[in-house]
């Protein structure tokens, strides 16, 4: 029976807890310890999925109140590894760490056979823990550094950094986060800023995750919900078939491969089964929370959307889309003219051609596509004559507009590049055609350098700041438009526009 137990922190793992107990109650040997904590010496334990939690509650001084589901949910990696199993496989590893299993749970959610591996060392924000020791006296372990992937703190925007503390080992001993293994001095972030913007959301939506205020899905629903919003984005046929190349290429456009490495998900666009093509597959591989978060990260879901949404059609979802901020008319005219320049080609051949619009139509202009476009069989190919000069007005008219609605956009700037701007219409690859020459051009143009992107970001985030009422800095500014605190460039460009912009 234990007489006492210290103050719980927020996000604490219940190890770090176990392990300040240990040091205030002045034990040597983790038996000991295990033997006050479980009433038993011998026996198998974990940082992260820890087991017999009903008997280590039973064990607490009467005073505290903590339930074993609290335990659980706040301060074990349960919230995250299980995150997309299905209800019954996550109450079934619930159980286990209520009352024990005798064997490892991190093997059963996928540790050991899963290409995506935990850290195999505690980390910790330096900027955090100096902050505890200035407020507590003391620091801890938070869950959410050990989360594969995070790569930041979330508060302080700092690396995180990698302790001598072994984390998957099943006999490890208790350590504290204390100077012998953390300290208060960070590095400089080396990565560039995509790849921050990249792992900030993911770190947000891991967050999400950890909260674990959601309803569970099935497998079976979670691929389907894939196959939907990759069929919305034009990567799958109406029959659900996943173009795969296409699909596998976009994702490496979208990522950059070093960011794919640091969260040990490289994908390989020659090899047949890289993880990413059987990921959007029905099979019941091991798929991580993490590979989740990277594929609805790349179609642009968070994690609270996915989790929301309730409505898998299999086939056209019901779910209420966001309404481009531009013209159905453009939409409807670029439609028209596909079909127009391509006169005797069927239905899906039409929509090879403009994939990306076709599939806006498709959903938001249902009546409208039955009416105007054609079924017809194949018949004897002709080759269409295609009016380019035409086409290229219509192109340059809705790169136009696209533009402008990015620079209008509400919240934070998006950059304009040729990318953003075939987003921001809904189309794709055919949009690039070199006979689109002054479309082309004005694309060229248009496209922002990195240098004027910041300046607009930095004029953003001032008028936000101002607009808040708070006195604005140069850290501020940093913060809010998302450089990180550490960019020493940065600063001095924003120390730079603050000047003109308040003179
Ligand atoms: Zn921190």
């Amino acid at each position: 029976m234990m007489n006492v137990l210290p103050q719980i922190y927020r996000d604490e793992l219940l190890y770090s807890v176990l392990s300040r107990y240990k040091r205030m109650c002045g034990m040597q040997s983790r038996r000991a310890l295990l033997k006050d904590v479980y009433g038993e010496s011998k026996m198998l334990t974990s940082i992260f999925l820890p087991q017999y939690l009903e008997r280590f509650r039973e064990n607490l001084p009467p005073y505290c109140k903590i339930t074993v589901d609290e335990l659980i949910l706040n301060h074990t990696m349960f919230p995250f590894y299980t995150s997309f199993f299905s209800k019954e496989r996550s109450n079934s590893i619930l159980n286990m760490m209520v009352n024990g299993c005798g064997k490892s749970i991190e093997n059963l959610v996928g540790f050991s056979g899963g290409k995506v591996k935990p850290y195999n060392r505690l980390r910790y924000c330096p900027r955090c823990y100096s902050e505890d020791i200035d407020e507590y006296g003391e620091s801890f372990w938070r869950r959410l550094h050990q989360v594969p992937g995070v790569l930041y703190c979330l508060k302080h925007e700092t690396l995180l950094e990698s302790t001598i503390v072994p984390s998957t080992e099943k006999y490890a001993d208790y350590w504290c986060a204390d100077t012998d293994v953390c300290n208060a001095t960070f590095k400089d972030d080396t990565y560039d800023e995509r790849i921050m913007e990249l792992n900030w959301t993911y770190i947000k939506n891991t967050m999400f995750l950890m909260n674990g205020d959601y309803q569970k899905k099935e497998l079976p629903d979670i691929v389907d919900f894939y196959v939907d919003r990759l069929r919305e984005k034009g990567f799958a046929s109406a029959n659900g078939f996943i173009y795969m190349n296409d699909f596998v290429h976009q994702f490496l456009q979208f990522y950059p491969s070093h960011y794919l490495s640091l969260m040990q998900s490289n994908v390989d666009e020659n090899q047949q089964a890289n993880w990413l093509r059987l990921f959007v597959r029905n099979n019941a591989k091991n798929r991580s929370p993490l590979r989740h978060l990277l594929v609805l990260q790349f179609l642009g879901i968070s994690a609270e959307e996915f989790f929301h949404d309730q409505s898998i059609l299999g086939r056209i979802s019901a779910r209420v889309n966001h309404v481009p901020s531009f013209d159905l008319e453009a939409r409807r005219n670029a439609w028209l003219k596909i079909i127009e320049d391509n006169p005797g080609l069927n239905r899906s051949q039409l929509k090879e051609i403009g994939k990306g619009l076709h599939t806006w139509i498709y959903k938001h202009d249902i009546e409208w596509y039955e009416r105007v476009t054609p079924r017809v069989g194949a018949r004897k190919k002709r080759t269409p004559v295609i009016d380019w000069a035409k086409r290229d007005d219509e192109c340059l008219e809705l790169a136009k507009q696209a533009v402008e609605s990015i620079l209008n956009r509400e919240g934070k700037p998006i950059r304009v590049l040729a990318s953003t701007i075939r987003q921001e219409i809904g189309v794709r690859r055919w949009f690039d055609s070199r006979k689109l020459v002054y479309t082309r051009q004005f694309i060229e143009q248009v496209t922002e350098d990195i240098h004027s992107y910041r300046i607009r970001k930095i004029r953003w985030a001032i008028g936000e700041l101002e607009r808040e009422g708070v006195n604005v800095t140069v850290y501020k500014v940093q913060l809010y438009a998302g450089f990180g605190g550490n960019n020493k460039k940065v600063a001095e460009l924003i120390a730079k526009v603050m000047e003109t912009s308040l003179a």
